[in-house]
């Protein structure tokens, strides 16, 4: 079974599991990345 996930747009790399995303990590929070505060998107 695949997992999904939620990724950063910016430069940051970063991801959570879905789970985290409903739990409320759905934004970049690596201060310094140019999408910080941004929404994550779902992973294709
Ligand atoms: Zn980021």
């Amino acid at each position: 079974m695949r997992m999904v996930k939620y990724v950063c747009t910016g430069t940051c790399g970063g991801s959570v599991s879905e789970e985290e995303f409903l739990e409320g990590k759905n934004k970049c929070a690596t201060k310094g990345c140019p999408e910080y505060g941004t929404q994550l998107v779902k992973e294709t």
